[in-house]
């Protein structure tokens, strides 16, 4: 480890627009449904332990709780809210340019912020609206829509211009429609937050996005292991990276646990990860990542293990022309 690797800056991404990012979020999809603890004590955990990056999304449906868990360390004064970094994600079912703000005001107003730090449109696809549904549902498929998601990208830079998003970006985009929409963008996105890890290791991406100046964020960095039973494919699994026996080796000789081996991994690809946990020792043990380094050969051991396999699909909207993992 270089003397530069703990400090603060190095935790940090700088992104396109001037705003720092932590490298290391909490991800919080599904963390509610966990028996033993909430996304409210999740966040508290998160905080106490040293995060200051927290990732949610309308669709998550967590985010009063999680906008509790700030507002208490808030006042009791161990965060300001400009320590924290909250990204929230413009939901598939609001794409219409009226519907935009709507939903961001709907998520600042359970967050109780009065801004977001970054604002991600969160699958290139649009749904209908279908009252509340969020998955809106006819014969087995996801009702889309016909939205074009540069037009999505015009909502996003206003809400940009309103101050009430620090930065905007993107999740789920394939390298073709981050090339279309930075061919007709007047803002490019900051951020692509898509599912990385070394069984799906994107080279191409990475090289893109470092080439654009584009930010990667790596969703489910561990592979997802607890993703609901209706994600898990019969064809495809078990697909448990967190017991892969080359990242257990790496991992004991490193003495370091092997989501550490898997932090470490994005980290120091130039990655950020948002691990997702509801327990304060896996919480914990997941920021304590900046004491030690993988070697260059490790990090090329572990992007061997590469097989494409993807823990989320939305395969409901496959046969939609902006489905993006074709
Ligand atoms: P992760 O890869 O973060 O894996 C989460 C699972 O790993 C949980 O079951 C958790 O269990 C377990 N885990 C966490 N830490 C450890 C550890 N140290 N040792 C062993 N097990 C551990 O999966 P997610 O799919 O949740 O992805 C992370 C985040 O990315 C999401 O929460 C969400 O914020 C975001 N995301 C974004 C998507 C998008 O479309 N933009 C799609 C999917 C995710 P436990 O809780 O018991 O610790």
């Amino acid at each position: 480890m270089n003397a530069m690797e703990d400090t603060q800056l190095a935790r940090t991404l700088e992104l396109n627009d001037g705003a720092r990012m932590p490298v290391l979020g909490l991800g919080t999809l599904k963390c509610s449904k966990h028996p033993h603890t909430s996304v409210q004590g999740a966040v508290e955990a998160a905080i106490a332990a040293g995060y200051r990056h927290i990732d949610t999304a309308y669709y998550y449906k967590n985010e009063i709780d999680i906008g509790k868990a700030l507002r208490s360390k808030m006042q009791q004064g161990i965060i300001k809210r400009q320590d924290m970094f909250i990204v929230s994600k413009l939901w598939c079912t609001h794409y219409a340019p009226e519907d935009i703000p709507v939903c961001l005001n709907q998520s600042l107003n359970d967050l109780q912020l009065d801004y977001l730090d970054l604002y991600l449109v969160n699958f290139p696809v649009g749904f209908k609206k279908m009252g509340d549904e969020l998955f809106p549902m006819k014969d087995g498929n996801i009702l889309t829509s016909d939205v074009d998601y540069i037009d999505v990208w015009r909502g996003m830079e206003q809400l940009q211009a309103s101050g009430k998003v620090k930065s905007i970006g993107v999740s789920n985009f394939s390298i073709l429609q981050l090339e279309r929409l930075l061919a007709l963008c007047r803002i490019p996105p900051a951020v692509n937050q898509v599912e990385l890890h070394p069984y799906m290791v994107q080279a191409e991406m990475i090289e893109f996005c470092k080439a654009k100046n584009i930010v990667l964020t790596a969703c489910s960095p561990l592979g997802s292991p607890g993703r609901p039973p209706e994600l898990i494919r019969e064809d495809s699994d078990p697909h448990e990276i967190l017991r892969d026996p080359v990242v257990a080796d790496i991992a004991k000789k490193h003495r370091c646990s092997p989501a550490q081996v898997l932090l470490r991994y994005h980290v120091q690809q130039g990655v950020a990860a948002i691990p997702k946990s509801g327990k304060s020792h896996h919480i914990l043990e997941n920021i304590k990542i900046f004491g030690f380094s993988l070697t260059e050969e490790d990090i090329r051991v572990l992007r061997g293990l590469d097989r494409g396999w993807r823990a989320h699909m939305l395969k409901e909207t496959k046969s939609h022309p902006y489905y993006p993992f074709l």
